[in-house]
């Protein structure tokens, strides 16, 4: 009896595995490379031109920190925010988990996912298809972050410590999108006393990509490209202190002196 009722269950769990199988979305995938892109039928017609997004973005990387990416990645272009939301449930582990309007895309050691960026106008309530340059500089914070995850301790960004101004600082500020109108911004921010005293808050807000991204670029016109490609492979930001020799308060006053010194 026992035996009967595990080969219906054997039966049953193949049963749905093949199913499983035939509900799985048909990425189309080619090798490029440094990654692996996968995309769906729609995107064909797109594919040339995202290539070449990728693949300026990945030099401007590789050039930004002086060496190449140590690993292969992959890219997958969602079809749709739906798309997008079911993977990040998945790799996240958050069944339950909706995208915000604003966001489009993620980047880890091993991954890179992104809503085809033609879509943007239609589904995205901050980022434009049209405007190429923060398109492209968009993705290079992407590839920041697959560059970042391959020599961190926590290669998904799952086991960290207080660095999420230092992940996307990092990101932000080598992708370029930390421009003349974001430091103008956080400047504004200091003069009037409104910017965060602990460096948790600076991920945070409206002012976050020039709060993050202007504190990296501090530590690297202040400590060099090395010094701060050294800090990447940090997890916790009690270790980056220490690599600087710096207490936080100490690392934000300097700062705050630094942008006053600047045009
Ligand atoms: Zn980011």
């Amino acid at each position: 009896m026992k035996s009967k009722v595990a080969l219906i269950i054997l039966l049953f769990s193949a049963l749905l595995s093949i199913c499983w199988k035939t509900l799985e979305p048909n990425w189309i995938n080619q090798q490029r490379g440094k990654y692996t892109l996968y995309y769906m039928p729609p995107d064909a017609k797109n594919i040339k031109i995202y290539s070449a997004m990728f693949n300026r973005s990945t030099h401007a990387v590789e050039k930004f920190c002086g060496t190449k990416l140590k690993q292969h990645f992959d890219i997958y272009v969602h079809p749709t925010r739906q798309s997008l939301d079911s993977t990040w449930q998945s790799d996240w582990n958050m069944p339950g988990f909706t995208s915000e309007c604003w966001m489009v895309a993620s980047g880890v050691a091993k991954k890179l996912d992104i809503i085809s960026p033609k879509l943007w106008d239609e589904i995205s309530c901050e980022h434009k298809y049209g405007n190429k340059t923060e398109t492209q500089q968009l993705i290079t914070h992407e590839i920041c972050h697959v560059f970042h995850g391959q020599v961190n301790k926590s290669p998904d960004f799952s086991d960290t410590d207080g660095i999420d101004w230092f992940v996307e600082g990092f990101a932000t500020y080598a992708s370029g999108q930390c421009n003349a109108d974001r430091i103008a911004m956080v400047k504004k921010a200091i003069s009037n006393k409104t910017c965060p005293n602990t460096l948790n808050d600076f991920w945070k807000g409206n002012l976050k990509y020039g709060l993050s991204g202007s504190v990296v670029m501090f530590i690297d016109k202040q400590y060099g490209r090395k010094k701060l490609l050294q800090l990447l492979p940090h997890n916790k930001k009690s270790k980056i202190l220490q690599s600087l020799q710096l207490t936080e308060d100490e690392l934000i006053a300097n700062w705050k002196q630094y942008l006053a010194g600047l045009p």
